[in-house]
């Protein structure tokens, strides 16, 4: 196994990583910005390394810092973690070139999947149901970018080929706003992701989005570790994630976590990856795949017992995959919440020194953060503070356990979205399950203050 390894993250996904390092006695290297300097899980650290000051662009996505760091440091491998370079095919290059490994897949895998196009175009050849679309990028033609539509059918959606984060992308109802919306995405995409390449695709009404995650070793051996609901959304951000999907049947996971396991030996795809889709009328559509561990990772983790960071670690050293797909059970039902610095009634973030961090445990609780108490959050970058998992044998004790939880959280100091979650945690509709990715926005703009 590896001896050391440097983590190119920060905040929870880093100590998440540093944890999985120590369990497998390896040493873990942190990379951190001016504005980490003093967190614990950089002091914890078996040796830390300052990459920059606080802005991202200038320490963590500063490719030649990181990678002097884990030369200087004699670390074998680099885990991107989520974020920052961990979809960026040129680093994954960069990071082999230079003799180390890349925890994740290769750079080719990461550039077929990171250009929606050539991912759809991938996906479509190794069997995996898609959003109905064009057929690729968007000529200029004006006349065939209509007879798309029409043969799509209104409303459709135009969507930048390397867009990302839920930008670059707008619905399009009348063939009077088309050609419009194409030239504006267009322009906004070459700006924004300097790729002018939009594509188009059937705009459905009321999904959900269910993502399948999937773990394949480079021995061509791939599994899927069944599915996350993760339709509780805001301004297309996942706020709630929950597995298994309430309400979905268990055969209709198993064909298509099926396709996605035999996509990702197609493709010759190793690491953690994540399919995801829009679910509606009993069917599954492919919108897009991530070449990374997500966010949302523990409640898989959760409901299979499986620990998918050190899975990702171990396949990157050449192991094969340590489970079967019939190996894979699961068991009860998990919640994450993601905990926010940020006003829960405006969503302005909220950084600043938390004084009083209270947090909550007892059985089926798992927090996963970096913060405690006296924590500065420094505002260069994404308000999430921290994460929630709890686990039940069915559902409704999930839902029992997180709502104990969150009664029990006390943060102070900053705002945080803990009491969004608590209102949630006892609405009739989400209590019920299966809510669509609009539930939410609907939900905020009739709440009462
Ligand atoms: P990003 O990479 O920016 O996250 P995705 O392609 O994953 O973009 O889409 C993000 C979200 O946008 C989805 O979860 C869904 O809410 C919405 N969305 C994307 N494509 C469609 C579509 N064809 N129909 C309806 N909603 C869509």
């Amino acid at each position: 196994m590896f001896k050391k390894i440097l983590i190119a993250n920060r905040g929870e996904i880093a100590l998440r990583i540093q944890r999985a390092c120590r369990e497998m006695g390896i040493k873990a290297v942190m990379v951190y910005s001016e504005a980490d300097r003093d967190a614990k899980y950089v002091r914890l650290a078996d040796e830390a390394v300052c990459i920059g000051p606080p802005p991202s662009g200038q320490s963590y996505l500063n490719m030649p810092a990181i990678i002097s760091a884990a030369e200087v440091t004699d670390s074998e491998a680099i885990h991107p973690g989520y974020g920052f370079l961990s979809e960026n095919a040129d680093f994954a290059e960069r990071v082999e070139q230079s003799g180390f490994k890349f925890i994740g897949p290769s750079p080719e895998s990461i550039r077929l999947m990171g250009d929606k196009v050539s991912a759809k175009q991938a996906m479509i050849r190794a069997g995996v149901p898609c959003v109905p679309g064009s057929e690729g990028a968007l000529p200029d033609d004006a006349v065939v970018i209509k007879r798309t539509a029409k043969a799509i059918g209104y409303p459709v959606i135009i969507k930048a080929a390397g867009g990302g984060g839920g930008r670059g992308m707008r619905v399009v109802h009348t063939e009077a706003a088309l050609l419009h919306a194409v030239q504006t995405t267009k322009a906004e995409a070459g700006a924004a992701f300097g790729n002018p390449e939009v594509y188009m695709e059937k705009f459905l009404q009321n999904p959900r989005h269910i993502e399948i995650q999937i773990m394949a070793d480079q021995h061509r051996n791939a599994v899927y570790l069944h599915e996350r609901d993760c339709s509780m959304q805001r301004r297309h951000q996942k706020v709630i994630e929950e597995a298994p999907a309430p309400g979905i049947p268990r055969r209709l996971i198993e064909r298509i976590g099926d396709r996605c396991a035999t996509a990702c030996k197609k493709i010759g795809y190793r690491g953690a990856g994540t399919f995801e889709f829009l679910y509606e009328n009993g069917e599954f559509y492919f919108i897009e795949m991530n070449t990374r561990v997500q966010v949302e990772h523990p409640v898989t983790e959760w409901i299979t017992g499986i620990d998918i960071v050190r899975t990702q670690i171990a396949v990157a050293y050449g192991e094969k995959l340590p489970f079967t797909q019939r190996q894979i059970q699961l068991r009860g039902h998990a919640i994450e919440c993601r905990i926010n610095a940020e006003d829960p009634y405006k969503f302005t973030p909220s950084p600043g020194r938390i004084t009083t961090w209270h947090a909550p445990g007892g059985p089926g609780v798992r927090v996963d953060s970096h913060v405690y108490a006296n924590y500065f959050v420094p505002s260069n970058y994404d308000s999430m503070i921290g994460k929630l998992i709890v686990h039940g044998d069915t559902r409704e004790q999930a839902l029992a356990r997180m709502r104990t939880a969150l009664a029990e959280t006390v943060v102070e100091g900053i705002q945080t979205n803990i009491p969004l979650h608590r209102e949630l945690m006892v609405d009739a509709n989400f209590e019920a399950g299966g809510t669509n990715i609009h539930y939410l926005e609907e939900w905020l703009a009739q709440r009462q203050r």
